[in-house]
């Protein structure tokens, strides 16, 4: 159905070995100029060309399925052309307005309104922050403790929210927030409902509620040393900390005791939005409601960036210029993200999204099944993840072998990501409007590298 938005369909390595001497000549000039914080590029060597659709080209003209998709952020494809050409009615716009009102804006601003879930809709005010999902985090988290004059914030293990300081304070990873303490004073963190790794479970029973009763206990009685906090905040699904995908009425009950004990809601919806789960919010799958939403990543459109925060207008209470800075204003990301909603609408991408997330899924458990160290996969949309352990009983985390398994996916030609609270859960965030051909081309890559990571025996 979209295979008119995507280069090719498969993947095709070309030079003898990868990276090709192309990229190689790339990286090891990155490596002269560039700081020792980068990242990717130490588990994925690539030198990008172009891409279309879910495949990249290096320099060398090797090319590659994504199934990272930017990190979630093209998840209408790499240069989605009904998105780009419709930046070209814009000659002359002014691109970046702090916070200026332009018409695209305010066309942008009403149509992510028009689409937000009912019992929001109308009811709701945006503020933009700076282009990213972390700037998005500080804002909600500003808002928050403005609103309810109390500092403390309770976020969730395994979280990811961002790198800058609020938003470090409430990601759980130890690894990122090590050297950088102290952060903001007040956070707490509770267990996120993830059932194939239940804290409270001792026998791998199914999902007793025993988080929900322990994160009541924490927030109502006086002698928690919890002080009362502003909000909490929470991936309604976990994305960089596995792909957990919460058992259901766990996020209803969460959102119902902070409420009912005068605590404000954060979603953050900065992966696990912009259709990402087949609908604009992943907490529509349940019946929660949150009264703060940040959002970044799909809603540029193509990776333009963008980023924001929607909340109850009763909120709006912070005096203007609260939270201000200079790139809150991208025109060219608001009129891209303004395509890409009318994308979704006009080519039906939540059904779309529904449907063939369902069949990689349906692959990647058959494809478990013929594995001896995959022990979980977890999928809701076009978001899963792939749990290695060293023995399927035991479930010990086994992150060599996830490691082994993406490079030997690079070097075939498939590009994947890592993630989960002991760096073994392999993630893919694929584009929503990936064809079928090019998930089942993906797919067998990823079951060939398994078969060959085993036989090499990591262990
Ligand atoms: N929240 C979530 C859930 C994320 O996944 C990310 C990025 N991976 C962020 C916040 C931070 O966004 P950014 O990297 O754009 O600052």
């Amino acid at each position: 159905m979209f295979e008119k938005y995507h280069l090719s369909d498969t993947a095709k390595i070309i030079t003898k070995s990868i990276p090709g001497p192309k990229s190689l000549a790339l990286l090891k000039k990155q490596e002269e100029l560039e700081s020792r914080n980068r990242s990717y590029p130490r588990g994925i060597p690539i030198a990008f060309g172009r891409a279309k659709g879910s495949i990249v080209e290096d320099v060398d003209g090797n090319r590659y399925i994504d199934f990272i998709s930017g990190c979630g952020v093209f998840s209408l494809g790499h240069n989605n052309q009904k998105i780009i050409g419709s930046l070209k009615k814009y000659d002359g716009l002014i691109t970046q307005a702090v916070d200026f009102p332009t018409k695209v804006k305010i066309e942008f601003m009403q149509a992510l309104s028009d689409v937000l879930p009912e019992l929001l809709r109308g009811k709701c005010k945006i503020n933009f922050g700076g282009p990213t999902g972390s700037d998005a985090i500080e804002s909600a988290i500003k808002l928050a403790r403005i609103v309810k004059g109390r500092h403390g914030i309770i976020a969730f293990q395994g979280g990811y929210h961002g790198m800058t300081t609020s938003a470090l304070s409430v990601t759980s990873k130890l690894s990122h927030r090590k050297n950088n303490e102290p952060l903001i004073p007040g956070i707490h963190f509770m267990p996120y409902c993830s059932p194939y790794r239940c804290p409270f479970s001792t026998d791998n029973a199914t999902c007793k509620g025993e988080c929900v009763k322990y994160f009541k206990y924490c927030l109502e009685n006086p002698h928690s040393g919890i002080d009362k906090p502003s909000a909490i905040i929470i991936e309604p699904v976990l994305g960089e900390g596995g792909t957990y995908i919460p058992t259901k009425g766990w996020l209803e009950k969460i959102v119902d005791i902070a409420h009912k004990n005068d605590v404000l809601v954060i979603f953050d919806e900065v992966q696990a939005g912009f259709y990402r789960t087949g609908k604009l919010f992943s907490f529509e799958h349940t019946k929660a409601t949150p009264d703060i939403i940040a959002i970044s990543k799909g809603i540029g459109g193509n990776g333009y960036p963008l980023s924001l925060i929607v909340y109850k207008k009763e909120l709006d209470v912070w005096e203007p210029g609260t939270h201000i800075g200079t790139f809150r204003g991208n025109q060219v990301a608001m009129a891209a993200g303004l395509a890409a909603l009318k994308f979704v609408k006009d080519s039906e991408v939540q059904c779309y999204v529904g449907k063939v997330g369902t069949q990689i899924l349906d692959s990647l458990e058959k494809i478990k099944n013929k594995l001896k160290y995959v022990g979980d996969v977890r999928g809701i949309g076009m978001m899963f993840g792939i749990e290695y352990v060293k023995d399927k009983k035991g479930k010990e985390p086994f992150s060599e072998m996830a490691c082994a398994v993406k490079k030997l996916c690079y070097e075939n030609g498939l590009l994947v990501e890592i993630g989960g609270y002991y760096g073994n859960v392999i993630r893919f965030l694929p584009a929503l409007v990936i064809t079928q051909k090019i998930a089942k081309n993906g797919l067998r890559i990823f079951e060939k590298s398994n078969i060959e990571a085993e036989r090499k025996n990591v262990l």
